[in-house]
């Protein structure tokens, strides 16, 4: 994305994280907002850019930068400064870079949220631990008494297109002799 006059002018065309001068400059809005609004942004050259998307935060010397950026007077390079700090767990001095900054508290929560959307994500896992999406297709690794009839479904009975149950990681909905189920997740098999 193009970097606007405003973010020029903010970030003196260095990024805003390490100052390194990039002819690359990108432009990154810190999750888990997603609007394109420069209070939303930061500047980045490639090699923070490049750290921070694939989640790889392995050079750790080059954070050093953010002991200096958690500092800024930009709340979204205090917020992005703080989110990378977090990951570099095994760092003392992140930690005290991090304790060091007083953040107002609505920023902190900035910081935190999408780790926090991460936790809540519920995640449904077949018998064998394989991850189930909506829409896949499961084998039954039981005979499953269908609640409310007299039918049982017989071990090996292929569900079609699953629905997964939100807020539920142990259950989805299939058809099975043409009634929708809620059907454990511990009984069934992911079919490939
Ligand atoms: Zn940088």
């Amino acid at each position: 994305m193009a970097i606007n006059t405003q973010l020029q002018n903010r970030s003196n065309n260095v990024c805003e994280l390490c100052s390194n001068q990039d002819e690359n400059l990108k432009v990154y809005t810190v999750p888990p907002k997603t609007d394109d609004v420069v209070d939303n942004q930061v500047v980045l050259c490639s090699e923070c850019f490049e750290q921070i998307e694939t989640g790889n935060y392995g050079n750790t010397h080059h954070w050093r930068c953010l002991e200096g950026s958690i500092w800024s007077e930009v709340p979204s390079v205090q917020v992005l400064s703080y989110k990378v700090l977090s990951k570099l767990t095994s760092e003392e001095w992140a930690r005290d870079a991090k304790e060091g900054v007083f953040l107002d508290e609505s920023l902190i929560e900035w910081a935190n949220a999408e780790d926090e959307l991460e936790a809540e994500r519920v995640i449904h896992k077949d018998s064998y631990g394989v991850l189930l999406e909506a829409g896949d297709t499961v084998v039954l690794i039981e005979n499953l008494n269908v609640k409310g009839t007299n039918y049982i479904a017989p071990k090996g009975t292929i569900v079609r297109k699953i629905k997964l149950v939100q807020n539920n990681a142990e259950q989805v909905e299939g058809k099975i002799n043409g009634d929708t189920i809620v059907i454990l997740t511990k009984f069934v098999r992911k079919s490939v």
